[in-house]
C-alpha cells in the first residue's frame, strides 16, 4: 500500500478550545515503532479531561485519542511482534523505561518515565499514528473496528479496577454507567456477580441500559441500593460519590476510584471508612491487564454499545460525552 505524505488529524492547540482539523505530515516509525492506518479510535473521558485542561501539560499540538484500532502499514527496523497488514490496538500506556523502581517491581503502570498515547505522545484522532510495538495488542477477530475500540481503555482500565475490587465479590456497585461500566458489567455478570448500577439522578435511560445488560438494580447515585455491596467501582469523576459508595459498602469492602481525575472529595465521618473498608485508586494499565481483558472479552462475549462519529466531528463526540449524552462508548470512525 502506498502511504501518502499528509494526513488529516484533529489537533489540540489550546486547552478549553475545540480541536482543530489540520493537514499534517504522516510520522515515520522509529526502530521499535509501527505506522498504523487508523480505522477507529474511541473517545474516552480522559480525552475530555485533557481537552478541558483538567489534566495539565499535554504534548504541544497534541493529537488526542488512546483507543486506536488500525492496520500496520509500515514497521520499524526492530519490530518483530507485528507484520504489515496485522490489525492491532494501541492503548493509553504507550511506553515505559523498563528500569525504574516501579518497572522492576512489575508495576509498569506506575513507571516514572511512562508515555501516554493521546496525552504525552500523539494518539488516534487522525488517519495515521506511530506506536511502540511492545505496548500494542492483536485484536480478536470477533470484533469490528468500532466495537473493539472501547475495549482498549474503557475496557482495560475498567478491567484493572474490577480486579482491584478484590476476590470473593458477589454484589458489585458501579457508579457512573458509561463506557467502562457497560463492559465490566458484562464480564462481572458472566462471572456470576450481581451488578448494581448507579447513575446521575433521573437518568432513566442510563438505568434502563444497565437493566438491559443484566443489572439486578439500577438507580440514582444518591440512593442506597437494596442490599449492601461487597465492593464498588467509581467511574464517574465525582468526589462526593466516594462517601456515598462507602455508605453502600459492607464491612471490609473495597471502593475503587477508576478515574485519572476526580473532583474534590468532601470530608466525611470516619465511621464510613471504619470496619476495615478500603479506598483505593487505579492508575493506567499494565500489558498483562490488556492481554487478560482481550482474552476474556470474546469468551463472555462482551458486546460494546457504540455511538459512531466521523473524525471531523470529534468535538461533537467530546461535547456529547461532557453532557452525559453517550450511552455506551463514543467512537470515531476514520
Ligand atoms: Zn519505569
Ligand atoms: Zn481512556
Amino acid at each position: 500500500m502506498k502511504i501518502p505524505e499528509k494526513m488529516r488529524a484533529m489537533v489540540l492547540e489550546k486547552a478549553r478550545q475545540p480541536l482543530q482539523l489540520m493537514e499534517i505530515t504522516i510520522p515515520e516509525p522509529g526502530p521499535e515503532q509501527v505506522l498504523i492506518r487508523i480505522h477507529a479510535c474511541g473517545v474516552c473521558r480522559t480525552d475530555l479531561h485533557i481537552v478541558d485542561g483538567d489534566l495539565s501539560k499535554p504534548k504541544p499540538h497534541l493529537i488526542p485519542g488512546h483507543e486506536i484500532i488500525g492496520t500496520v502499514v509500515q514497521t520499524g527496523s526492530h519490530v518483530e511482534k507485528f507484520n504489515v497488514k496485522d490489525r492491532i490496538g494501541v492503548p493509553w500506556l504507550g511506553y515505559t523505561d523498563g528500569k525504574c523502581y516501579y518497572c522492576k517491581r512489575g508495576q509498569e503502570n506506575l513507571c516514572e518515565n511512562a508515555l501516554f498515547t493521546g496525552y504525552t505522545i500523539d494518539g488516534g484522532f487522525a488517519e495515521y499514528a506511530v506506536a511502540d510495538q511492545r505496548y500494542c495488542f492483536p485484536i480478536p477477530e470477533k470484533y469490528s473496528d468500532v466495537e473493539a475500540a472501547p475495549l482498549l481503555c474503557a475496557g482495560l482500565i475498567g478491567y484493572r479496577s474490577y480486579r482491584m475490587a478484590g476476590e470473593g465479590v458477589e454484589d458489585l456497585g458501579l457508579y457512573g454507567f458509561g463506557a467502562s461500566a457497560h463492559v465490566i458489567a458484562q464480564i462481572a455478570i458472566y462471572q456470576g456477580k450481581r451488578i448494581y448500577a448507579f447513575t446521575r439522578p433521573g437518568d432513566v435511560t442510563g438505568q434502563e441500559f444497565a437493566y438491559s445488560l443484566g443489572a439486578v438494580w439500577a438507580g440514582d447515585s444518591t440512593k442506597l441500593p437494596p442490599d449492601k455491596l461487597d465492593a464498588a467501582i467509581i467511574f464517574a469523576p465525582v468526589g462526593p460519590l466516594l462517601p456515598a459508595a462507602l455508605k453502600a459498602t459492607k464491612k471490609g469492602g473495597t471502593v475503587v476510584c477508576a478515574g485519572i481525575y476526580m473532583s474534590d472529595i468532601p470530608s466525611f465521618p470516619y465511621h464510613l471508612l471504619w470496619e476495615e473498608r478500603v479506598v483505593r485508586s487505579v492508575a493506567n494499565l499494565t500489558r498483562q491487564d490488556g492481554e487478560e481483558l482481550l482474552a476474556i472479552a470474546p469468551e463472555v462475549p462482551v458486546k460494546t454499545k457504540v455511538q459512531v462519529f466521523p473524525l471531523e466531528q470529534a468535538n461533537k463526540a467530546l461535547d456529547n460525552l461532557r453532557k452525559g449524552k453517550i450511552k455506551g462508548a463514543a467512537v470515531l470512525k476514520i
